[in-house]
């Protein structure tokens, strides 16, 4: 599922695309991914010519500000997929929602689960805020902060902490607390703060708290730069991201822990898979009966039974030519992906290089000489 990294490249990604574009309507085919509106027909006519003027995200929704004070909102959920092609491109039956574009692209949503949402929405006057209509509130009321905003300090996240109850890793999923973070983020940022995922949060003393906040910001920011992890069905408009190659514990269950070398286990909290390793991040002898209690309760989703829905996965589409970039843009995305690769392997190497180095420091060179 798209976390904050992932859903600010897609923003991204975007931003290049549609800033300037004029939306001309919307079709689709699954009304139930029309959050604002009743009917595809009404969300379409709310959105017909504005232009787009922004693209940026909150939480973890994609937010398009358009002309005429609008706010067009796409919550990405479990599967949800960005594309902007040429209008009339070969789609494949997970597109549900496509909206035309007055130059003759279409912006498409494509969503396996179906579980992604769309809305638009009028702005706050004041605040400049997306406001819902149902009840007149802000949009994002009940949303916690920006974990990467310049105000979310120390400061700030222990004030927030101080009202808390309950165990860390469900606290970083909880989007009133703190905005953005999910299975993946939450899971590596515990894992390098050295924190029990099921730890309580009244047992953090001052230093616990400061690494938490320190390693959740390092994490988001290293993935934001990395593309996000694309694990699944996550992809942006121009490509994979590589953060799933420097994941430390998340799906690595019984591979070895990067710091200790025992093996990462795996647990299920609230429904949702854990991974940890419970040399490195132990759990005060407080907090023991707790967890032992929510682990008795919890049972591991069952692996039998029905696969879940799986499409193709974006990668696999391009043979229908239906990736919708020009061929200009895929040779662009095409030569951005051969430099990383380069410049990750020539890392590699330098890595290589001075392992070997220190380890040998009279090898290879020694015997040149000789
Ligand atoms: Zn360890």
């Amino acid at each position: 599922m798209p976390e904050l990294p992932e859903v600010e490249t897609v923003a991204r990604d975007l931003r290049g695309l549609i800033v300037g574009a004029t939306i001309t309507g919307a079709v689709g085919d699954w009304p139930r991914a029309i959050a604002s509106h009743p009917t595809i027909e009404e969300f379409s006519d709310a959105l017909a010519g504005r232009r787009v003027e922004s693209v940026g995200r909150r939480a973890k929704l994609v937010v398009v500000r358009l002309s005429g004070a609008a706010a067009l909102t796409i919550h990405l959920k479990m599967t949800g997929q960005l594309f902007v092609v040429p209008g009339g491109s070969s789609a494949d039956r997970h597109v549900h929602v496509r909206f035309a574009l007055a130059d003759g692209r279409e912006l498409r949503f494509r969503d396996i689960r179906k579980f992604g949402r769309v809305g638009c929405w009028p702005l706050d006057p004041v605040t400049g805020e997306p406001l819902d209509p149902a009840d007149g509130g802000a949009l994002f009321a009940g949303t916690g902060p920006e974990p990467l905003d310049d105000a979310f300090t120390l400061g700030a996240f222990r004030r927030r902490l101080r009202g808390r109850r309950g165990r860390l890793k469900p606290l970083l999923l909880d989007q009133g607390f703190i905005a953005g973070v999910g299975n993946i983020y939450a899971d590596e940022a515990l894992w390098r703060a050295r924190l029990h995922p099921l730890r309580s949060v009244g047992t953090l003393r001052p230093p616990d708290e400061a690494r938490l906040h320190r390693e959740v910001r390092a994490i988001l920011l290293e993935a934001v730069e990395r593309r996000g992890s694309s694990i699944d069905d996550y992809t942006a408009p121009e490509g994979d991201g590589f953060m799933q190659e420097r994941l430390d514990v998340y799906q690595r269950t019984g591979e070895p822990c990067p710091r200790c070398g025992r093996p990462i286990r795996r647990v299920v909290v609230g429904a949702r898979a854990t991974h940890f390793c419970s040399w490195c991040q132990r759990l005060p002898a407080a907090d023991r009966r707790g967890a032992a209690a929510i682990l008795r309760a919890t049972r591991a989703p069952a692996t039998k039974g029905a696969p879940a829905t799986k499409g193709r996965r974006w990668t696999e589409l391009a043979a229908e030519g239906s990736l919708g970039l020009t061929p200009a843009e895929a040779e662009r995305a095409a030569a951005r992906a051969r430099a990383e690769r380069a410049r990750r392997a020539a890392a590699t190497r330098r890595a290589n290089a001075r392992a070997g180095a220190g380890s040998t420091p009279a090898g290879a060179g020694a015997g040149e000489d000789a």
